[in-house]
């Protein structure tokens, strides 16, 4: 039996893994459950896996769920209560479904108590890779990937050499744009950003996968899992989304993972690895798929995962700041205030203007990140 903490348990990711959880009562406890504002879906998480502990990151919505509540689960509000769910004594791992940069101090946290991690909060490694690679390796812990891409690399390299591996060859759906060019995505919606083709994620991960900024993210995340140069990581665009990513060999050889667009699978695989149990989930059928096609990024107009690279291959505090200037122009986008096209300008930005520290530590990360969302805010102001 192993017991989960579930960060962002109301979120997308957060709602699948007790969906996993449902279907293996015997393998597995939840003994915290973290969200950030949603307390009446918290509250049926509750009532149904009765936690030992649950927080609100939101005060007054813990509070509002405090006032009504009178069972047996403990409820805290704030964030310093996320980051002792994080480290909460009798768990085992650590689910990490928060959105953006706030997963990176509760996943160090975790990883400071000895917890292995399921990772799905690609952010945390995109801003300090190299930061919480050394500390999960320092305590001896797991960085189990949830993400997909990430997911299926590592069931890729299984059984292999990673001395042997020549590259990674990251998927990529091409998102609702795919094949458009920038003139025509210069008034495109929320509604058309998401409206996605294959996968059913939050909204944030939504515009992130239409930008490709979620796949540039994605190859950072790579890079740091996996312990490869930006030089050994391709992406493709494979718009039926089938293979979820590949490893090429030194031999030439290239293992792929298939399976259906089902997040509850990389979930599972994370949770229960090394072992692999029985799903209900559904299953590719190979005589009704039609063709697997694969093409090139067209990166000139979606330039998220150009950027992407750039930050990456620069190091230092320059993928914290494009993280930073991203998270907050999607949200400005979301809420109307920012063109889809902005965010790459308002990235481009930051990135320009943004002084990169190297070897940076966690204090540095939160500086870096504090400063690009405000110098973001104030060239959004002047749009
Ligand atoms: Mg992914």
């Amino acid at each position: 039996m192993k017991n989960l903490v579930v960060l962002g348990s109301t979120g997308s990711i957060g709602t699948q893994t007790l969906d996993v959880v449902r279907a293996n009562p015997d393998l597995f406890h939840v003994s915290v459950l973290v969200a950030n504002r949603s307390d009446e879906l918290l509250e049926q998480q509750i009532n149904e896996f009765q936690p030992e502990v649950a927080v609100l990151s939101d005060k007054e919505a813990a509070q509002h769920l405090k006032n009504r509540y009178s069972g047996k689960t403990k409820i805290y509000g704030g964030r310093e209560a996320v980051i002792e769910a994080a480290v909460y004594p009798e768990a085992d791992t650590v689910v990490t479904s928060l959105m953006g940069f706030a997963g990176l101090e509760p996943t160090m946290a975790a990883l400071e108590a000895h917890k292995d991690i399921a990772l799905a909060n690609k952010e945390t490694l995109v801003v300090a890779g190299e930061l919480v690679m050394a500390k999960a390796k320092e305590m001896g812990c797991a960085i189990l990937p949830v993400d997909s891409e990430h997911c299926a690399l590592f069931q890729c390299l299984q059984g292999n050499d990673r001395k042997a591996v020549e590259k990674l060859i990251l998927t990529a759906s091409g998102g609702p744009f795919r094949g458009k060019k920038a003139h025509e995505l210069t008034n495109v919606t929320k509604a058309d950003v998401l409206a996605h083709p294959t996968w059913n994620m939050g909204q944030k991960i939504t515009v992130d996968s239409a930008s490709l900024v979620n796949k540039g993210l994605e190859v950072i995340e790579a890079r740091w899992l996996y312990d490869v140069s930006y030089d050994q990581i391709q992406v493709v665009v494979h718009p039926q989304s089938i293979v979820h990513s590949m490893v090429q060999y030194v031999d030439g050889t290239v293992m792929a993972q298939l399976g259906c667009t089902d997040m509850r699978l990389p979930i599972q695989y994370a949770l229960t690895y090394p072992e692999r149990v029985e799903s209900k989930f559904p299953r590719v059928d190979f005589a009704k798929l039609a063709h697997l096609t694969f093409q090139e990024p067209d990166m000139e107009t979606f330039r998220g995962l150009k950027l992407a690279f750039e930050a990456g291959r620069t190091g230092g505090t320059l993928p914290c700041i494009m993280n930073g200037a991203n998270e907050v122009a999607v949200e400005a986008f979301l809420k109307g205030q920012a063109g889809f096209l902005q965010i790459y300008e308002l990235i481009e930005a930051a990135m320009e203007a943004g002084k990169v520290e190297y070897k940076p530590s966690l204090e540095q990360l939160l500086e870096a990140d504090k400063w690009a969302r405000q110098f973001t805010r104030e060239k959004l102001a002047k749009l």
